[in-house]
């Protein structure tokens, strides 16, 4: 199997199944000494990664397949697929995967004579193409794909004329709509929903991920959450703290399970990676073990799309620089279906959760600005503007300290087609997700090799409120959650982490 890259090393070995790879981790751990004083040791791990080579037929389930991102993904990839061009007022347009870092996105792999060579992220390890990708999901709305794509006022409508022969004939399951769980809004558009208790319901979709698998060839499925945002459920003792309780809860018929936790379990029990693009606490504690003792991934939670991918960018360059931001006030309107679902004050809470403490880790790692303990203020608003449909606006103040007491204020406006950013995203998640399933480690002398933890961190490029495994660092700072995924990959095929020192060029 050609691999278009090819690392020619002792410590990596290309086998019929899998690439090995030896690999020497370099961390520094710190002590404080008695009287406050640091003292850096520099640590030396070896690792030892195996990747499975072989890149299986994936399927892709989608909770809430008929919505704005369920259908635009959908239509993305078919027209990739398929080729398509089409007319705008602009010229005429191809399909892309624009916004996608497994399709879009280069990295640096070294340097040659020439200068620095840049290579595609997704040549790196054998990864799923996402023209290779099949769709199948459950909506609470009956409409099939064509006619979602065309609700969703998305695409062009030359490239929708095109694709409606192909996205007609595809139709989302039925689904578990518990009311309660989202905006009242909502309702209208509720025609296709299962019935039953907790249990049955769970039933249901542990057989419909069965039944896909079964009837579409694929030899792998992912389960992705693109459904509309439900309030926050309630974490209790003897409700979801525990696996046990949580699968004991979901018997009884408790009340606050809520859809999305019935999906992650049904999908955990089948042996599925689930991944939450929705802020609500989907991952009850409960749920976290359970994914913990069946090993199978979660990731979550809330796509980073637009409004917070700038604002991980900006506050991690002002704090960086040494600037303090004192106030982050961000407004944001948009006229779709989530911002209509978004405008019920319990939906709202969540995803005001979500946004709310992307800039911590930030603002922690700076002591000469902060005291301990201390934030800027963080202010967000969203507001429901039928009139821009999908194509939302963000409006963000950054109000910053600068030398000598002096402020800086920035205001930036974005506009951002909502599914056409969340879109390449989803593709990233599941292409990623799907790579990290075919990965082994073993550390030091280690005789088994395992996978990573089943929380699934290294995702958190792509998630606004990134779920880490407990006691793990939470990063939001984009290029550091970039360079992790980057660095992954290189040390899968024995490869340093790219360092930017470029010393090589630096000599006399
Ligand atoms: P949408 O409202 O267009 O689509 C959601 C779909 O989910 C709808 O078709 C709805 O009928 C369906 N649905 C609702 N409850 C369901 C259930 N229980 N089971 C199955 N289907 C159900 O919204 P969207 O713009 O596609 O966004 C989807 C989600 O992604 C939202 O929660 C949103 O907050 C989140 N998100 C989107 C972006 C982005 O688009 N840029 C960014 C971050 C997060």
């Amino acid at each position: 199997m050609a691999t278009p890259v090819r690392v020619q090393s002792e410590k990596v070995r290309y086998m019929k199944e899998h690439i090995e790879a030896k690999y020497e981790y370099q961390t520094t751990r710190v002590e404080r000494e008695l009287d406050g004083s640091l003292v850096a040791i520099p640590e030396t791990t070896t690792y030892t990664f195996q990747t499975h080579r072989k890149v299986p037929k994936l399927g892709v389930m989608l909770v809430g397949w008929g919505g704005n991102n369920g259908s635009t993904v959908t239509a993305t990839v078919l027209a990739n697929k398929l080729g398509m061009t089409w007319k705008t007022k602009e010229g005429t347009q191809s399909a892309n995967y624009y916004g996608s870092i497994t399709h879009a996105a280069t990295v640096c792999l070294g340097t040659s004579c020439e200068g620095e060579v840049y290579v595609p992220l997704r040549d790196i390890l054998p990864m799923v193409h996402a023209n290779d990708i099949v769709f199948d999901g459950w909506d609470i709305s009956s409409m099939n794909l064509a006619d979602a794509m065309e609700r969703a006022r998305v695409l062009d409508y030359g490239l929708q004329q095109q694709l409606r022969p192909y996205m007609e004939c595809l139709k989302p399951r039925q689904s578990i709509y518990f009311p309660d769980f989202i905006a009242a809004n909502q309702e209208e558009r509720a025609d296709n929903v299962l019935t039953g208790t907790k249990q049955e319901l769970l039933d249901k979709i542990r057989s419909d991920i069965r039944n896909f698998k079964n009837s579409s060839g694929v030899e792998k499925v992912i389960v992705l959450w693109t459904a509309n945002t439900e309030r926050f459920c309630d974490v209790r003792p003897g409700l979801n703290d525990t696996a046990a309780n949580l699968l004991d809860s979901i018997k009884r018929g408790e009340e606050e399970v809520s859809q999305s936790t019935l999906f992650a379990v049904a999908s955990i029990l089948e042996g599925v990676t689930y991944i939450n693009g929705s802020p609500q606490n989907t991952f009850v504690p409960g749920c976290v073990e359970l994914a913990g003792q069946r090993n199978v991934f979660i990731a979550g939670d809330d796509f980073k799309s637009g409004q917070t991918k700038f604002k991980s960018v900006l506050t991690d360059f002002l704090v960086g620089a040494g600037i303090k931001p004192t106030s982050i006030v961000s407004y944001n309107h948009l006229g779709n279906n989530d911002g209509m679902n978004l405008s019920a004050p319990q939906t709202f809470r969540s995803k005001e959760i979500s946004k709310s403490n992307v800039v911590d880790d930030m603002v922690e790692s700076n002591a000469l600005l902060y005291k301990k303990g201390e934030k800027p203020d963080h202010c967000v608003v969203i507001k429901y503007v039928p009139y821009v449909g999908d194509s939302k606006r963000a409006m963000d103040e950054y109000t910053s300290e600068i030398m000598m007491g002096g402020r800086n204020t920035i205001v930036v406006h974005n506009t951002c087609e909502d599914s056409l950013l969340a879109s390449p995203l989803i593709l990233d998640l599941v292409i990623l997700a799907e790579l990290c399933e075919r990965i082994k480690f073993k550390v030091g002398n280690e005789v088994e090799f395992h996978s990573f933890n089943s929380v699934l961190s290294i995702l958190s490029y792509m998630l606004k409120a990134p779920l880490v495994p407990a006691g793990t660092p939470i990063v939001n700072a984009l290029f550091r959650q970039r360079a992790c995924i980057e660095n992954v990959l290189r040390a899968c095929i024995g490869l340093a982490p790219i360092n930017h020192m470029l010393l090589e060029y630096k000599a006399e």
